[in-house]
């Protein structure tokens, strides 16, 4: 995937020493790569959108008809604030290690605060918060990057259209020698 301006320029701090606010920054090998506090603004996007779906009322989730790729069937039911749950734990777990996994654990999905943490995992304030950001950066690439689906940006997991949509929505070519004798437009020697 390819990293571009327009998309990190929403979510770069503006202050940040870095990025200068830009949300890009030159790598290794001299190639844009998204800023840190890029990658930390998207996993604390769905980090939010996490903590809302776990904490709404049952009867809040609905379910959701989305339109699916194959031809026996198109349409397809599913919940998508349960999804969304499953996914955003299973692909944590897949991406960090033990340690990062039971501190994502306590500290983002049972709420436990830095004190409870370092008392848990044998950690002083600022390996803590080293650790935490590390995170951080490492899921936010991770959920906007994530194939064929990702996680980011979120109204496109909820309510963005599917491959098969935008495959439909692909706009037609269509040569002038194909269009009907009415919607032609008329030659230039014909109107002098
Ligand atoms: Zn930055």
């Amino acid at each position: 995937m390819d990293w571009t301006r327009s998309e990190t320029l929403a979510l770069a701090m503006h202050h940040c020493t870095q990025c200068r606010g830009s949300g890009l920054r030159l790598g290794r090998k001299n190639v844009l790569a998204p800023c840190n506090c890029v990658l930390r603004a998207i996993f604390r996007a769905c980090h939010r959108r996490f903590v809302t779906c776990a904490t709404q009322e049952r009867e809040c989730s609905r379910i959701a008809l989305d339109p699916q790729l194959g031809r026996h069937r198109p349409l397809a039911w599913g919940r998508k604030d349960e999804e969304y749950l499953a996914d955003f734990c299973l692909v944590s777990r897949r991406n960090l290690d033990d340690f990062e996994y039971r501190l994502f654990r306590y500290h983002f999905v049972l709420g436990a605060d830095w004190k409870l943490c370092c008392r848990r995992l044998g950690l002083d304030r600022g390996n803590f918060f080293h650790a935490l950001y590390r995170i951080e950066r490492k899921l936010g690439r991770v959920f906007r990057e994530l194939e064929p689906y990702s996680l980011f940006p979120l109204d496109e997991y909820f309510h963005g259209p599917s491959r098969f949509q935008a495959a439909a929505m692909t706009p037609l070519t269509v040569s002038p020698a194909t269009l009907p004798e009415h919607l032609r437009f008329p030659a230039v020697a014909q109107i002098a």
